[in-house]
C-alpha cells in the first residue's frame, strides 16, 4: 500500500529541531512575561466572517489564501476558516469574554496559522506564530515600548542580523486622502505596471509597494510619499515616537512603502527584517503595528491597540546554527548486570525520577550487558552508571562519562539503606556536572 504524506507546507516538528523550537519559545515567552502579558489562546477555526470584516476583503489573505469550509451539513451552517493570523481572533476573543471593559489588557499567543500560500523555503501552509496585542494605550510612548520588546525577542533568541524597519501609515482620513492621489499616480503609469499591480490598482494601491517586479518597483520609487499627507495628531504621534527612538538611539530604518498587507493598521506600523542571508525572498521575520479602529470594526468598544507577530520556521531558519547547546535528551543511562543490580538500579531510577532527573534503563533484565552497554551508547547519555553484584556488595558507584570514555568509583556513604545512598550520591554527581 502506497505510504500516506503530510500535506505540502505543513511540517512534522520532532528531535532536535522540536527541542529548538521549545527554547526559543521559552525565551520569547520570557520576554512577554517581563512586559506583563499573558497567554491567551483561542481556536483554530473562526468565522469566515471574522477575517473578512477585521483583515479585509481586498487582502490576499481573505481573498485567496484562506481554508474555508462549512461549519456543519446543515443548509444554514456558516462558513468557517482555519485562522490565518492571531489579531482578529484575539480582539473577538477579547470582545466576546468582556475583556476590553478594563484597560490595559496585554495578551500573547503561540499557535498554527493557516494559509494556502504556494509553499517554498519560509512559506508554508501550516505556519507558527508568536505574537503580542497591546489594548488600552494609544501613546506614542506605548509604541515605543512595544518595538523594545521586539527587538528584546530577537536579542533573547540571540539573533544579530536583524533590521526594524518602520513607518506610519496616519488615519483614516490621511489614508484616504494619498490613497487617491496614488491612484491618479500610477493611472498615469498604468500601461507599465505588471498585470498583479494593475488588478491591485483598484483595490487598494498601497498594496503596489509590495510587488516584487523591478519594473513595478521603479514606477514606485517615483510615487508620492504618504508623510506628504499627514497632519494634525497624526503627524504629531510619528514625530514623538520618531524623538523616542532617537533619544534611546533605538537602530531602526524607515521604510516609507511599508504598507503590510492588512487593512487594519492605523499610524504606525513596523517589519522585522533578517539581514544574516539565511531566509532568501523570505525575509520578513515578523510585523505588526497600531490598529485603532479594529475593535469597533468587530463590534466592540473602540479601543486603542497596538500589536506584532513573527513567524517561528523563519526565526529558526534564521538562527541556523546559532542556538546555544541544548541539554541532552538523558542525564543519565544505566547498565544494570544479573538480575538482583537490575531490580536494584530500577528502584533507584524512580527515585531518580522523582527529583526530575532524566534516566534511561532498558526495563528488560534478561539482556545481555553488552545490549546494555548499546542501549547506553544509542540514548546519548552523557553519564552511564554501572552496576553488578561486586559494586552492590562493597558499596561503590561506577560511573562512565561517555564523552571521555574514563570510569570513576565512588563510595556510599552507608550501606544501611542502600536504595537511598544510591539516589543520594547519583542525584549529588548529576546534578554536580
Ligand atoms: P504577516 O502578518 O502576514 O506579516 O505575518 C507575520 C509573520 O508571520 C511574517 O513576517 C512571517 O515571519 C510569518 N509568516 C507569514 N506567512 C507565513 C507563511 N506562509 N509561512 C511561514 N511564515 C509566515
Amino acid at each position: 500500500m502506497q505510504s500516506l504524506q503530510s500535506i505540502r507546507g505543513m511540517e512534522d516538528l520532532f528531535g532536535d529541531s522540536l527541542k529548538k523550537w521549545s527554547w526559543v519559545e521559552s525565551q520569547i515567552q520570557k520576554v512577554f512575561h517581563a512586559y506583563g502579558y499573558e497567554e491567551i489562546r483561542t481556536p483554530a477555526v473562526e468565522p469566515e466572517a471574522l477575517f473578512k470584516r477585521g483583515v479585509g476583503e481586498g487582502t490576499d489573505i481573505v481573498e485567496k489564501e484562506m481554508y474555508s469550509f462549512k461549519e456543519s451539513d446543515s443548509e444554514s451552517a456558516q462558513r468557517v476558516v482555519l485562522r490565518p493570523e492571531g489579531t482578529a481572533p484575539v480582539v473577538r476573543a477579547l470582545i466576546e469574554h468582556k475583556l476590553l471593559q478594563v484597560l490595559p489588557q496585554k495578551v500573547f499567543y503561540m499557535g498554527p496559522m493557516f494559509r494556502k500560500e504556494r509553499p517554498q523555503k519560509g512559506r508554508y501552509r501550516q505556519f507558527f506564530q508568536y505574537g503580542f496585542e497591546l489594548f488600552g494605550e494609544a501613546s506614542a510612548a506605548s509604541d515605543f515600548e512595544s518595538l523594545l520588546l521586539v527587538a528584546k525577542i530577537y536579542k533573547a533568541v540571540g539573533l544579530t542580523s536583524f533590521e526594524i524597519q518602520i513607518n506610519t501609515l496616519g488615519d483614516p482620513e490621511h489614508r484616504d486622502r494619498y490613497r487617491a492621489k496614488l491612484l491618479e499616480y500610477f493611472q498615469s503609469h498604468a500601461s507599465q505596471l505588471s498585470q498583479l499591480s494593475q488588478e491591485r490598482m483598484s483595490k487598494n494601491p498601497m498594496r503596489i509597494f509590495d510587488s516584487k517586479s523591478p519594473e513595478d518597483q521603479k514606477i514606485c520609487e517615483g510615487a508620492p510619499l504618504f508623510t506628504d499627507f499627514l497632519d494634525g495628531e497624526a503627524l504629531a504621534h510619528w514625530e514623538e515616537l520618531k524623538t523616542f527612538l532617537a533619544e534611546a538611539s533605538f537602530p531602526w530604518k524607515l521604510n516609507p512603502r511599508l504598507v503590510r498587507g492588512l487593512d487594519y493598521y492605523t499610524r504606525t506600523v513596523f517589519e522585522i527584517v533578517d539581514t544574516g542571508g539565511n531566509l532568501g525572498s523570505q525575509n520578513a521575520l515578523g510585523g505588526g503595528g497600531r490598529y485603532d479602529g479594529l475593535t469597533k470594526d468587530l463590534g466592540g468598544p473602540q479601543v486603542p491597540a497596538l500589536g506584532f507577530a513573527g513567524g517561528m520556521e523563519r526565526l529558526l531558519l534564521a538562527l541556523g546554527e546559532k542556538i546555544p547547546t541544548l541539554p541532552p535528551r538523558f542525564e543519565l543511562g544505566v547498565v544494570a548486570i544479573g538480575e538482583k543490580s537490575h531490580r536494584l538500579a530500577l528502584g533507584v531510577v524512580e527515585r531518580l525520577r522523582d527529583l526530575a532527573i532524566s534516566v534511561d534503563i532498558d526495563p528488560d533484565s534478561k539482556k545481555s550487558p553488552k545490549a546494555h552497554f548499546k542501549r547506553a551508547d544509542r540514548m546519548k547519555a552523557p553519564l552511564v552508571w554501572i552496576l553488578g553484584d561486586e559494586e552492590i556488595n562493597q558499596g561503590l558507584v561506577k560511573i562512565k562519562n561517555m564523552q571521555s570514555g574514563e570510569e570513576v568509583t565512588h563510595n556510599l556513604k552507608s550501606q544501611e539503606n542502600l536504595r537511598q545512598s544510591y539516589v543520594d550520591l547519583l542525584s549529588t554527581l548529576i546534578k554536580a556536572r
